[in-house]
């Protein structure tokens, strides 16, 4: 029946259902993350935590790459145990104590906080995600149309996070914007369950259900690892065992690229792929790491440049105070307003037969995002002057750095689900994911060496992600010339 409901916008109600709750869980999430460094920073007696600046980024890092790890375990769940319905509502109740705990004005429970949030999105993201295309037939056209309202979903959300969490958090104190991140991720539950019957029939249960024996295993290893979980805290709390951000996220980063490329090369070579297969993952490689390399320069959104805007960008505007956490809202707004021309111009060019193949549109988006990068180059260099900058320094970097998104990070997860082997496309996602998670936790360590008391060091270091991005982009535009004719090679199959 869903193929002929239009109710909202043209698309079946469950949409509204899916779009809007994921609209909420992304207000709360990045309404939360714009103030996360500021606040680690942020003295003691200011209220703050009083960490380093290589720390605070390094658990921003570890933070944010996590989020996307748990995501694997997450999908797991949902297709395996409960179903993407219940992983949906379980995990955003998990989010939500994890900002609530956030809004308690206690330096303990803090990492606490983040822990649940961490979990909680795992659970939540990649199925609200999968759940969104489970609401068309495999003949349905409309299917990217509807990842198009969903993204814009996803950036009217952070706009609002941004918006008033970074309010919030100038105005009345951390602990308020964590509260509202808290009450956001409530609307979005309230408004889930409320229209539910959208969904119905939509991953209520699991796909592919595991034998009795096998379910008891999950469970005891889950509740296990919960376990271990609260164990491990407690002992990192109670200094038993040392915990140095700055060298976990080194030693995370190697463990989740390992990860990476073992199930890489357990798929390439176990899975008895056929030579043309073989060539669409080789494809595939190149785009992963186009994807980790865009993520660690963009994520510096969140710290280098979030701390940027907070000490090295005029802010004052007559009385009012900009928040730091509003430079960010400019990638949301450039999604908005940018990918209804991007969808239009790759449909355009596709009749045209000159549509660029996904290894040089990925390509095109690193060295794009790059340039971003050059921008700061130069507003640092006015910056480490002793000058206040203006905020289109900003603005402008973040325009190139959204627009290097819509070149890369939609492109990508399209590569990943038309070239992946086709039995293999739901653990392909997984891995791509991972680019995600070792992206950000590079852009921790890097944006670490960001220490606002040596000023002059910075250009340099804008200077150095601006060349080794455009090297690594130049380099897989030249790789592109064969791994272009590769991907074709799925059109091929395709049509036999
Ligand atoms: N902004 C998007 C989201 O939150 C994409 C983030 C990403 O792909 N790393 O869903």
């Amino acid at each position: 029946e869903r193929e002929n409901d239009t109710r909202f916008v043209g698309h079946p109600m469950g949409l509204l259902t899916l779009a809007g709750t994921e609209m909420w869980e992304r207000m709360s999430y990045y309404g939360m993350r714009a103030l996360l460094v500021l606040f680690m920073v942020l003295a003691l007696e200011e209220g703050g935590l009083g960490l380093t600046v290589a720390t605070a980024s390094a658990i921003y890092g570890l933070y944010t790459g996590a989020v996307y790890f748990f995501g694997l375990p997450g999908g797991w769940i949902a297709d395996r145990l409960i179903g993407g319905q219940k992983a949906v509502f379980y995990g955003g109740i998990i989010i939500m104590i994890g900002h609530i705990i956030l809004a308690i004005p206690s330096e303990s429970t803090f990492f606490i906080g983040l822990i649940f949030v961490v979990l909680g999105t795992g659970l939540l993201k990649p199925n609200i995600g999968a759940m969104v295309g489970q609401l068309y037939s495999p003949t349905d056209s409309r299917r990217d149309s509807a990842y198009t309202i969903y993204y814009m979903g996803i950036n009217i959300g952070s706009l609002i996070g941004y918006g008033v969490c970074g309010y919030l958090q100038v105005n009345m104190g951390y602990h308020w914007a964590f509260g509202a991140a808290a009450v956001g991720m409530g609307l979005g539950l309230i408004q889930y369950k409320l229209t539910l019957n959208n969904i119905e029939g939509v991953s209520d249960k699991p796909v592919v259900p595991l034998t009795p024996q096998a379910e008891k295993k999950a469970y005891t290893a889950i509740v296990g690892f919960i376990i271990g979980l609260a164990v491990l805290t407690v002992l990192i709390y109670t200094n038993v065992i040392g915990f140095d951000p700055v060298v976990v996220a080194k030693q995370v980063a190697v463990a989740i690229t390992t990860i990476f490329l073992v199930y890489f090369a357990y798929i390439y070579f176990g899975g008895n792929l056929n030579a043309d297969e073989k060539k669409r993952m080789g494809a595939l490689f190149l785009i992963c790491l186009a994807s980790t390399c865009f993520w660690a320069g963009f994520e510096q959104a969140g710290s280098s440049l979030n701390l940027f805007g907070q000490d090295y960008t005029q802010r004052m505007i007559g009385d009012f105070e900009i928040p730091p956490a509003w430079f960010q809202s400019a990638n949301s707004i450039f999604i908005i307003i940018l990918s209804p021309f991007f969808a239009y111009m790759w449909m355009a060019l596709g009749k045209r037969m000159i549509e660029p193949s996904y290894s040089v549109k990925c390509a095109v988006g690193l060295i794009i995002m790059a340039s971003g990068f050059i921008v700061m180059f130069f507003a640092a260099q006015l910056a480490a002057s002793g000058l206040k900058v203006a905020p289109y320094w900003l603005v402008a970097t973040y325009f190139l750095h959204t627009v290097g998104e819509l070149w890369l990070s939609p492109v990508a997860l399209s590569a990943v689900s038309k070239l992946s082997p086709k039995r293999f496309a739901g653990q392909m996602m997984g891995v791509f994911v991972l680019t995600y998670s070792m992206g950000s936790i590079i852009a921790g360590i890097f944006a670490g060496k960001f220490d606002p008391e040596q000023v002059d060091q910075m250009p340099g270091l804008y200077l150095q992600i601006t060349y080794f991005s455009v090297a690594i982009g130049i380099v897989l535009l030249l790789l592109s010339l064969k791994t272009g004719k590769w991907e074709k090679l799925a059109e091929k199959e395709e049509a036999s």
